[in-house]
């Protein structure tokens, strides 16, 4: 006995028999894998696993343990069609209510997944819902008036390949379609995939509900070259065929007034023969039986779905056992006279029929076999060496372009022009003009630097003055002026630095001419290639840490120079062309204006509010659309899908399926989305699985977080961006090993059969429209939560239990205190020595990009000199406070991107898991995840940068060692009877 799955790539076999039974067997014969059938082996993908095939003309993968029950022989067959042909039928429908312009009637797009229901719906309503090339996007029903038409109401449903429904989405539809009775169907059939499509409407047609078929994407048929033949195909089903495409809008409203016109009268297609003698036999005994007990429209339906056993179909109805067990002898009879199951003759029979239908009507023009350019493009985007390779370089591509080139260039200008503190210069990258600023402001800034270490070292005769830079906190100090304080403020607890000498500083004071009294305890001076250097004496004589004084900065002659040049005026136009002032600076000018003080409080409320916490978020714009424009191109595109195929085999071995892919995909533009895309998930356990770990990639939101932290503390790499969406990866991986390893989620996953959409080249305006849809829902964010958010935060900062205005005393406010008792929880974790790091956690729980704005409001207080980045510099040197800033602001962004996702996330995984105890279970294991890994990468970084070994440290041993442990411990055995 040969299967499917011992196929090798390019062969062409014929189905001979499905083994087994259950949902699994169901769903291979619903997409069109039936008897008979010819079936070429494509590929398989990168990892040995799934295959992919072509079956009635269109692409399918499945994985080889669900190929196993496919029988086959080498070699093609054209079976013989079983079909009785097209034949009168049973009674008309009754006609309902006739044609009363007044009435309101429901018209339900029906069609297979990702036929172009959704691109209809828009089409139509003018709506504006969610369209990708890829199966699953839709999972909510959605509503919309038609265009033109008062009463008329278009209900937008998820994709369905049958009528027989096994995900929670293709419940809501079968259930819509029969319970509800829509007063008449559009069944959207994609025109490119005629046979698999057509199948569907087989059994929408058995409802008695008046139904026109649409032909979508006509516009690819005739690319293609190919040709169908409406009349003739509408004549054998007997109902209004009408081409359209819901792109271009060609034929959309005729097929709407149709569709309106059919439900205005009330009259459904009469309902053609699909089965053979025997079996309409049968369905006629049943029809006649339960006449009277079901309504009369849908007396067809009702009679197939007892002979197939359908119990889901037909429990409702009351029908009593007695009629039932005597209906089902009938059944037993025709089974045994075919030899098949009573599932398996009706799903053959309508593919035979369809087959036949398509025969009848397509005329195709490229031979079967021969490559399409999605063929050719595939080849290489799937190719086994290849797939994971381009996979990775895509998203590198994503993140670079979005947090290194343009995205920044356009951040930088929004953050430091348009709301930063003067202006900007309207200037072309090629314009002497934006030369001569760079220059004139660049040497008033040394300048000015000048003047302020002379003075800074507070000592008219000093001759030489140094410059330290600290680049880990972008700290400047100017030498010897300053440091003191600097060295007191970095080294306050470090009893590790023990070698003091005094003597030596002071012996370079003198050297350099700036003798100083100096209470400094533990400082020495070394030369680092010739230069002079401060060193900072290690523990038991370790090397220290040591800082170059970089460079002579001023003596009494440069300053006298240097106070001299003016400052440049940006508003010079005739030197530095076009000059607009930025927004805070427009409004800095009208307050003053009205008479609000710079430092009053409403002044500062709306500063730090507007400006830098809402703007702050708002600043990221450009880079959040770049990533948009990335994610709407690749979805537009069909690589989705794809993707999902290469992940599979590496899923499949952690037990979740390459189905639970395509929702963790969604979840890079959002989480929300990303949730309710699990409702395509059919089985239980790993929907669950799938809520936990689906919103570890990151989202929008997130990519904010990354946008703030990648250049100020690591050098704008794309590498450290991107390697946090293979961290998201990797955490879902290792996440579902360990699930897999409880009760409650172990078992395979579940099949995995989903057809692979052709490549197609996106519309300019689909994806513009996909991106504004996305930007416009996080500045909506931003106007709304955010800005609330940062208003409570500020007041909170700003203000005393006493409600006492603080001013610049922030430790006294209520934040402070607040902070102050939570922020031992985020100690291990690097950023818990101030209130400030905890608050910044919290609020991220609000809306992950909360966390930037209010760090950048925490940071703005600060009084160091620069741009925001050295603001959060220092900002996490001091929620640090042992010199490690950089590390913990790496444990502060994982923590951020790995802990629960926002609010309005939690909440939608509560309402999608169905139960308060799993919700809580969910929320629990995110907050685990992510203080674990910020807290290993934390201590573990602290022990091999800096030597520190303390409690936390083997906490994080440990920690890490349970983690294997879950990982490679065995697997339960559970009772395959009970395990959902
Ligand atoms: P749904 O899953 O049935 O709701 O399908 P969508 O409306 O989301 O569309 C699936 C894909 O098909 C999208 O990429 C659409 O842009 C594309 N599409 C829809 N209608 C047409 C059409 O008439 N012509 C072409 N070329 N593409 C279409
Ligand atoms: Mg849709």
């Amino acid at each position: 006995m040969k299967t499917l799955k011992d196929i090798p790539v390019g062969a062409t076999v014929t189905v001979t028999r499905l083994h087994g039974e259950g949902p699994l067997k169901r769903r291979v014969m619903d997409m069109g894998i039936t008897k008979g059938v010819e079936i070429y082996v494509r590929k398989v993908a990168p990892l040995g696993d799934p295959v992919e095939i072509t079956v009635r003309g269109y692409e399918l993968s499945i994985r080889k343990s669900d190929a196993e029950i496919i029988e086959v022989e080498k070699g093609s067959s054209s079976p013989k069609p079983q079909t009785t042909s097209a034949e009168e039928s049973a009674a008309e429908a009754p006609s309902a209510a006739n044609a009363d312009d007044s009435r309101e009637i429901k018209i339900a797009l029906a069609g297979d997944p990702n036929c172009g229901k959704t691109t209809l719906f828009n089409e139509l309503t003018g709506g504006n819902q969610y369209v990708g090339n890829w199966p699953g996007v839709t999972v909510e029903k959605k509503e919309g008036r038609i265009k033109g038409y008062r009463n008329v109401i278009l209900q937008d449903l998820p994709g369905i390949y049958s009528l027989s429904p096994y995900s929670p989405e293709e419940i809501i539809t079968r259930t819509y379609l029969v319970k509800d009775r829509p007063d008449a169907i559009i069944n959207i059939v994609d025109g490119t995939n005629l046979e698999r499509n057509l199948y569907l409407t087989t059994q929408l047609l058995e409802l008695g509900i008046p139904t026109v078929v649409a032909v979508n994407m006509m516009d690819v048929v005739r690319k293609n070259g190919d040709d169908i033949d409406f009349m003739k195909l509408s004549r054998e089903i007997r109902c209004p065929v009408m081409p359209i495409s819901a792109l271009t809008g060609e034929g959309t409203r005729e097929a709407a007034a149709k569709a309106i016109e059919l439900a205005r009268e009330g009259n459904a297609a009469t309902r053609p023969h699909v089965f053979t003698g025997s079996v309409e036999h049968a369905i006629a005994h049943i029809e006649e039986s339960i006449q009277g007990k079901v309504e009369e429209r849908s007396i067809r339906w009702y009679a197939i779905k007892i002979f197939e056993r359908d119990e889901k179909a037909y429990g409702g109805l009351g029908l009593d056992k007695e009629l039932l067990g005597h209906l089902d002898e009938h059944v037993v009879e025709c089974e045994k006279e075919m030899d098949d199951d009573c599932v398996s003759i009706i799903i053959n029979q309508r593919y035979a029929r369809v087959k036949e239908l398509a025969d009848a009507s397509l005329r195709k023009r490229r031979k079967a076999g021969s490559l399409t350019l999605s063929d050719k493009i595939d080849r290489i985007m799937t190719n086994r060496i290849l797939a994971l390779p381009i996979f990775a370089a895509v998203i590198w591509l994503m993140y670079y372009v979005s947090v290194t080139t343009v995205g920044s260039w356009m951040t930088d200008w929004a953050n430091d022009g348009v709301f930063g503190d003067e202006g900007w210069h309207l200037v072309w990258p090629t314009g002497g003009k934006a030369a001569a600023w760079e220059d004139d402001s660049a040497a008033y800034a040394a300048a000015q630097a000048r003047i302020e270490a002379f003075e800074a070292a507070g000592d008219e005769n000093a001759t030489r003055l140094f410059r330290i830079e600290d680049e880990e906190s972008g700290t400047v100090v100017n030498y010897p002026g300053e440091l003191d304080e600097y060295l007191a403020s970095k080294y306050a607890d470090a009893e590790a630095f023990g070698n003091i000498s005094k003597d030596d500083i002071l012996a370079l004071f003198d050297e350099k001419g700036a003798a100083k009294d100096t209470a400094l305890a533990d400082i020495s001076l070394s030369e680092a290639d010739g230069e002079p250097a401060l060193r900072v004496a290690g523990d038991d004589g370790e090397d220290g840490e040591t800082f170059p004084l970089s460079g002579f900065i001023a003596d009494k002659a440069s300053v006298e120079a240097a106070r001299a040049i003016a400052e440049p005026d940006p508003a010079d136009t005739a030197k530095y062309g076009l000059w607009f002032r930025s927004i805070p600076a427009v409004t800095d000018a009208a307050f003053e204006k009205w008479g609000i003080e710079e430092d009053s409080w409403a002044h500062k409320l709306v500063f730090d509010v507007i400006f830098g916490g809402v703007g702050t978020v708002l600043g990221f714009v450009p880079q959040i659309i770049v990533i948009f424009l990335f994610l709407g191109f690749l979805e537009d595109v069909g690589y989705m899908a794809r993707i999902a195929f290469i992940m599979d085999r590496i899923f499949h071995k952690f037990g979740l399926s390459g189905k639970s892919f395509i929702p963790i995909l969604v979840g890079m533009g959002c989480g929300v989305p990303a949730i309710l895309a699990t409702r395509t998930i059919e089985a239980r356990r790993d929907r669950r699985m799938t809520i936990m770990l689906g919103t570890y990639i990151p989202c929008g939101a997130k990519a904010a977080i990354i946008a703030m932290f990648v250049p100020a503390f690591f050098s704008r790499s794309a590498w450290v961006a991107s390697a946090m969406y293979f961290a998201g990866i990797a955490v879902i991986v290792l996440g579902g090993l360990i699930l897999k390893k409880f009760k409650a989620f172990a078992g395979d996953p579940a099949p995995f059969v989903m057809e692979l959409p052709a490549y197609h080249l996106p519309t300019f305006y689909g994806i513009v429209r996909h991106t504004w849809d996305r930007t416009k829902a996080y500045m909506i964010k931003a106007g709304t939560i955010i800005f609330a958010a940062c208003t409570i935060i500020w007041l909170l900062m700003h203000f005393t239990w006493g409600l006492h205005y603080v001013g610049d005393e922030l430790d006294q406010s209520i934040l402070a205190s607040i902070g102050n008792v939570l922020k031992w929880l985020f100690a291990p974790l690097g950023f818990g020595k101030d209130w400030a790091g905890a608050v910044a956690s919290v609020t991220a729980e609000l809306a992950k990009e909360q966390s930037t704005a209010t760090l950048s409001m925490l940071a703005e207080p600060l009084d160091v000199a620069g741009g925001t980045l050295p603001h959060l510099r220092a900002l996490f040197m001091q929620l640090n406070g042992a010199g490690l800033g950089t590390l913990a602001a790496l444990s502060f962004m994982l923590f951020n991107l790995f802990n629960p996702p926002c609010m309005v996330a939690i909440v939608t995984a509560f309402r999608e898991m169905g139960s308060a105890k799993w919700g809580w279970i969910c929320v629990g294991f995110q907050f685990l995840i992510g203080y674990g890994i910020a807290l290993v990468v934390y201590q573990l970084g602290a022990l091999f940068i800096a030597g520190h070994f303390g409690f936390w440290t083997i906490v994080a041993i440990l920690l890490v060692l349970a983690t294997l442990w879950l990982i490679f411990r065995r697997a339960p055995i559970i009772d395959e009877e009970h395990k959902d």
